[in-house]
């Protein structure tokens, strides 16, 4: 059902994504709040992080961060490969991926995201996480159960992007061994598979699960880390998965000349952050041995 009247004043947004943790953030301004068929949706503003987009209770974007995690999410797997033509999203409705992935000339994306609405606010109220891809003709947007596509398609990609939300509510189903199953049909020779897989410190049980499914499937499955100051917990974890291990073995002279010849503008990312990204401190490396 979708919710009706005034927006209501809430002046602190309480995200209490983990057990015994909170995240506090001023609402200075509620701009949209709906309980779409899925999801519920808000974008409100914070003095600190600008235009914030949360769904079901969890912050999934902010203006001010989502650069961090944009560029780790796309041009570590896009550089590592260094021929990426065409490239899947599921999730990602926010346009921050697509955004990043349209600096390369060369491209075909296509997004899968279960939610129109969050699609269409994101454009409207967040338009410069996007920055116009979500409406560039090298997209194609397609509004679906992400788990469903990937079974019925018959496309492959080289990269394959996994932008969810939580593995709670419809987000649930994007960190199953059969949709990871189904996912690695769909992917190209030497294609990489990459998730947002949360915060390990506070998220154990999910990257251990990650990195048991997804290990079954590839031949090289790891993470590699990145902070982002609004996801609380410490550094975030994004899954690696996919059997070529080469690609995780360029050096940085490699990985610093396919960077140059991209000719991408970047922010957070550099050659050097990559490889460091991919060097999991102990007690991480111990949540995936189980010695944790
Ligand atoms: N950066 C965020 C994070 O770290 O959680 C993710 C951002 S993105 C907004 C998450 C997207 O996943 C949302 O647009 C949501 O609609 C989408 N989503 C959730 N479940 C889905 C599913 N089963 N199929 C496709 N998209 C899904």
């Amino acid at each position: 059902m979708k919710s009706s009247g005034a927006l209501s004043v809430i002046e602190l947004f309480d995200e209490g994504l983990h057990s015994g943790v909170n995240l506090a953030l001023n609402v200075e301004k509620v701009l949209y709040r709906e309980k779409t068929d899925l999801q519920d949706l808000m974008i409100f503003e914070n003095s600190t992080f600008g235009r914030v987009m949360s769904l079901d209770g969890a912050v999934q974007t902010t203006e001010k961060d989502e650069f961090i995690y944009h560029e780790m999410f796309v041009h570590v797997p896009l550089l590592a490969h260094g021929n990426v033509r065409r490239v899947l999203i599921i999730g990602g409705g926010d346009g921050g991926a697509a955004r990043q992935l349209m600096k390369y000339e060369d491209i075909a994306v296509t997004l899968v995201d279960i939610d129109r609405t969050v699609i269409e606010l994101s454009k409207k109220y967040m338009p410069s996480i996007s920055g116009g891809a979500l409406d560039d003709p090298r997209l194609d947007l397609v509004i679906a159960d992400g788990c469903r596509f990937v079974k019925e398609t018959d496309q492959h990609w080289d990269v394959i992007i996994i932008d969810s939300t939580d593995p709670h509510g419809p987000g649930e189903v994007l960190y199953t061994a059969e949709f990871y199953g189904d996912c690695k049909s769909c992917l190209a020779p030497g294609g990489i598979i990459t998730t947002q897989n949360g915060v390990p410190f506070v998220q154990e049980s999910e990257l251990r699960q990650s990195y048991d499914r997804l290990g079954a499937l590839f031949a090289d499955v790891t993470f590699y880390q990145a902070a982002i100051p609004s996801y609380v917990g410490g550094d975030m974890a994004f899954g690696w998965a996919t059997d070529e291990k080469s690609h995780r073995s360029r050096s940085l002279a490699e990985l610093a000349e396919t960077y140059m010849n991209s000719g991408i503008e970047t922010h957070y990312y550099t050659p050097e952050v990559h490889q460091a990204a991919f060097a999991l401190p102990l007690h991480v490396q111990k949540i995936l041995t189980r010695e944790a």
